[in-house]
């Protein structure tokens, strides 16, 4: 019994070692390389002069479905290890990212491209449980109807709100990547608020907050894809998991990648969602007043 009590420790040390650790990287080549593009000759993994890989080789069945693959990011081993990474250490991957370790992680931004279009085309292609909840707009109009609103002003407001989260829902189902950037966005301004300054990142500007949010949105996205597999449910929702769960893995990210400590974690977070909605409601606000104005245009009738 002791024995495996050992074991199990062991192991979890090297886990933590493990966790704790930038990824690895390759040791220097030593092989004489003459480049195919400039003709340069020279030692190591990249050209010197032009950049172009020591391994770039003339075209033959392997390198080409590698660069098939490379346009969905699955060529270079980056892709899986930049989710793998995220799965078991994501917030120390992210500040690993952070702090400029680029090169063996595939791209935050490509990679959420990537991931939502695979999400989408299950959700097309699988035989999935359609939602059965109502649309918010439908919701929205049922509750006006009911409310029958007798002022007119109030009346014509209420109808730019259902304009503008009509078009809000359109985006997020015709343009959904930029969608969830642009809800990462307000994301961030709430990090900026608590997180900016932190025992283990120190001072971080907004735009590296910003790679943080798409960093965890990539994990999100990569889970509601496993999660879709498990539950053959789609979800029109910015991701398919429980809201539970992604409360869980943004404690843990942020947990991992600020330092702090678990109280001061959840009391900043709290802080991060009171102001992300915060943001939002104003956005509504904004977008609504913006389509009322425009309704009073003479001009565009
Ligand atoms: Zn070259």
């Amino acid at each position: 019994m002791n024995n495996i009590f050992q074991k199990i420790s062991e192991w979890y040390k090297r886990f933590r070692k493990w966790q704790l650790t930038p990824a690895e990287v390759p040791p220097l080549s030593q092989q004489q390389v003459v480049c195919l593009n400039c003709d340069e000759s020279y030692e190591g993994s990249y050209c010197p002069r032009c950049g172009q890989p020591a391994k770039t080789a003339r075209f033959n069945f392997k390198t080409t479905l590698r660069n098939a693959l490379d346009v969905w990011g699955m060529g270079s081993r980056s892709m899986l290890r930049a989710l793998i990474h995220l799965t078991l250490r994501p917030g120390y991957m992210i500040a690993d990212y952070l702090r400029g370790h680029r090169q063996p992680y595939f791209p935050p931004f490509k990679t959420l491209f990537i991931l939502t279009a695979t999400a989408i085309l299950m959700a097309n292609v699988l035989p999935m449980e359609k939602p059965v909840e109502k649309p918010a707009k439908e919701e929205l109009e049922e509750s006006m109807n009911t409310n029958n609103l007798e002022d007119d002003t109030q009346a014509k407001f209420g109808k730019a709100l259902l304009r503008f989260t009509d078009a809000l829902e359109n985006m997020s189902k015709t343009e959904k990547p930029l969608y969830l950037l642009i809800m990462q966005s307000f994301f961030t301004i709430g990090m900026y608020c608590f997180f900016r300054n932190s025992p283990a990142m120190g001072q971080l500007t907004i735009t590296e907050q910003f790679y943080g949010q798409v960093l965890i949105a990539n994990q999100l996205q990569f889970f509601s894809i496993i999660y879709l597999l498990c539950t053959f449910e789609v979800s029109y929702d910015d991701f398919a998991l429980p809201l539970e769960m992604i409360a869980a893995v943004g404690f843990i990210d942020v947990y991992q990648l600020y330092g702090f400590n678990w109280w001061k974690t959840l009391l900043r977070l709290t802080g991060v969602v009171v102001v992300s909605y915060m943001m939002m409601f104003m956005l509504y606000l904004g977008g609504s007043a913006f389509f009322f104005f425009i309704d009073k245009i003479p001009l565009l009738h």
